[in-house]
C-alpha cells in the first residue's frame, strides 16, 4: 500500500474539502502554508509546526508535515525574522510543505479533534455548541465521581490534568472542547453539565467552578489536541495509501 505519490495540490483539494474548509472563518490560513515539492508520499503529523518537530519529521523524510497549530495567525507580526525565518528556511531548504488545518481540524464530526478526544475518552456526543459548533456536549460511558474521572484522564492522556471541583462529585453530563476553549465555561455551565473538560485554565474558571459546582477540567493544550491530526494523518495512510508517522513532541502545556 506505500509508495503511492500524490501531488501536493491534489492533497491539499482532497484535506480542503474533506475537512470542509471553505465553512470556516479562522484566525490562520487553512491548507498549504508553505510550498515543498510537488509529490507526497511520507506525510508527519504533529500538533504544533515548531522547529523540534521540524527537525523530526525532516531526519524522517518526511515531503510534507500536517499540523494543527501552523503559521501566519491573524494578530501576529507578519514579518518573516527570528524563530519565523529560522522555521520557514528550514521548510524551503529541505523542500518539506507544510499544511495547517485549525478550526476545521477542532471540528470535524469524524476526524476532528473534539470528535476523537470523546471517543478516546469514551464520553457519548450528544451536541455541539461554542463558536462555529467546535465543542461538544454528551454523558459519560457511565456516571464516574470526579476523582474517578480525573483518573481516567491520567491513564488515556498520559498526564496528570487540573481539576477544579469536589472529588466525589458524580460526573453524568459533560461538555468538552480541546485546547485554548476556557472562555467557553460560562456557555457549558448553560448546558446543565456536571463539568467541563478542556485544554487550558484561567484564573477566573476556578471561581465559577466553585460558584456554580460545575467541576472545571484542564487536561492540557498539547494532550488534548493529539488526536485529531493523527486520525487525519491515518486517514490519509487509508484511503490515499501515504506513509503516516505521528510525532508527539512533549509539551506540559
Ligand atoms: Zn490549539
Amino acid at each position: 500500500m506505500f509508495g503511492v505519490n500524490m501531488l501536493l495540490n491534489e492533497l491539499s483539494n482532497y484535506i480542503g474539502s474533506l475537512l470542509e474548509i471553505s465553512r470556516f472563518r479562522d484566525y490562520c490560513p487553512n491548507g498549504v502554508q508553505v510550498e515543498g515539492r510537488a509529490e507526497v508520499r511520507k506525510i508527519a503529523t504533529g500538533v504544533t509546526a515548531s522547529q523540534r518537530l521540524l527537525d523530526a519529521a525532516t531526519v524522517w523524510g518526511a515531503d510534507a508535515i500536517l499540523v494543527h497549530h501552523g503559521y501566519f495567525w491573524r494578530n501576529e507580526d507578519a514579518s518573516i525574522t527570528g524563530i519565523k525565518k529560522r522555521r520557514i528556511a528550514h521548510l524551503l531548504q529541505h523542500d518539506v510543505s507544510l499544511l495547517a488545518y485549525h478550526l476545521p481540524l477542532d471540528a470535524h464530526a469524524e476526524l476532528g479533534n473534539n470528535a476523537q478526544l470523546g471517543q478516546q475518552l469514551g464520553f457519548v456526543e450528544q451536541g455541539r455548541f461554542g463558536e462555529q459548533d467546535i465543542a461538544c456536549y454528551g454523558e459519560l460511558a457511565q456516571a464516574q465521581t470526579l476523582d474517578q474521572l480525573s483518573a481516567h484522564l491520567v491513564r488515556t492522556l498520559q498526564r496528570t490534568p487540573q481539576v477544579i471541583g469536589k472529588n466525589d462529585r458524580l460526573i453524568r453530563r459533560i461538555a468538552w472542547c480541546t485546547g485554548a476553549a476556557q472562555g467557553y465555561f460560562e456557555e457549558a455551565i448553560a448546558l446543565g453539565v456536571d463539568a467541563f473538560l478542556t485544554g487550558e485554565i484561567s484564573e477566573q474558571n476556578v471561581h465559577v467552578a466553585h460558584e456554580t459546582g460545575v467541576a472545571f477540567i484542564a487536561a492540557g493544550h498539547h494532550a488534548t489536541e493529539r488526536y485529531g491530526v493523527q486520525a487525519l494523518g491515518e486517514h490519509l495512510a487509508t484511503h490515499c495509501g501515504m506513509e503516516h508517522r505521528f510525532f508527539d513532541m512533549y509539551n506540559p502545556v
